[in-house]
């Protein structure tokens, strides 16, 4: 079977960053746990306990003397709880989630209600609003959510997207909320790779020669499972986590497979699963 890679995939800067200062770390004998997946791959969490640098969920159950911030970010005061704790911090947070701290953090001060976009349950949106004035924020993801509030009760209010959304698919969200505000300002913060990943996702999909597609990231990847929705609306296509979940039942009609990664996929899971794929 012919493979055809997407023209942009996988580990984004902020992640190859983050594998890299964990990989240093461990190789200089460093002894740490991460709080939460380091980037929300499978693969890369098991080899990181390999190399001894296990993930926990909660900032109290470190034992190491290092707690390892993953890309995604932390309340700021987790910093402040890591140093009373007198734990050392190894900080893998992107600077473009640092850049939406910074940047709520103005709003806030300007007199903005805050609205984030995104899935409440995860750590970067947690690590935007969980040290916040309940009173100062919403976070959004479903049009009914966003019809239920009196928005208008807010003079000023700014839209900030959680960094991996696919920004068509909350437009309806924005629009709800648009309409119902006296003034909305969005911030435009969804990221340049999750951008790039998405728009070389859907040339793929609409390719005549792509029969069908596999996209390769984690369970509990956001950014691989938007990659797959854009996918799914031109092709029949799989979510798999390695060459393992491969199914070649999926591939029967198929004479060419397109093949993305979500930006926390690294290159050797893509590698197998094109190896396993040509074989077919
Ligand atoms: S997807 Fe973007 S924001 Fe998230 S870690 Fe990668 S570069 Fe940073």
């Amino acid at each position: 079977m012919n493979v055809k890679r997407a023209a942009k995939y996988g580990f984004c800067s902020g992640v190859r960053i983050a594998d890299l200062k964990v990989k240093r770390f461990a190789a200089g004998g460093g002894r740490g746990a991460i709080l939460g997946q380091v980037v929300h791959n499978e693969r890369v969490v098991e080899e990181m306990e390999s190399l001894g640098v296990r993930t926990i969920d909660e900032i109290t159950a470190v034992e190491e003397p290092t707690i390892v911030f993953s890309a995604h970010g932390v309340p700021p005061s987790f910093h402040e709880l890591a140093k009373s704790s007198g734990l050392q911090v190894l900080d893998t947070t992107c600077k473009f989630v640092y850049d939406i701290h910074r940047e709520a953090g103005k709003a806030l001060h300007d007199g903005y209600h805050l609205i984030f976009i995104g899935d409440p349950k995860h750590r970067e949106v947690i690590g935007y609003t969980h040290d916040l004035d309940p009173g100062s924020y919403h976070i959004v993801t479903k049009v009914d959510q966003a019809d239920a509030i009196d928005w208008s009760v807010y003079p000023k209010l700014k839209v900030f997207y959680q960094t991996t959304l696919n920004a068509e698919e909350f437009e309806d969200v924005v629009k709800a909320i648009e309409r119902r505000a006296a003034s909305v300002e969005r911030g435009d913060t969804i990221c340049y790779a999750t951008k790039e990943n998405q728009d070389a996702a859907r040339v793929l999909a609409h390719d005549p020669e792509v029969d069908a597609i596999v996209v390769i990231g984690g369970k509990k990847s956001a950014n691989t499972k938007h990659l797959w929705e854009i996918c799914r609306e031109a092709k029949p296509s799989y979510l798999v986590q390695g060459a393992d979940d491969l199914d070649p039942a999926w591939f029967s009609n198929a004479r060419t497979v397109g093949v993305t990664a979500g930006s926390s996929t690294p290159d050797y899971v893509i590698v197998e699963v094109e190896e396993r794929l040509s074989v077919m």
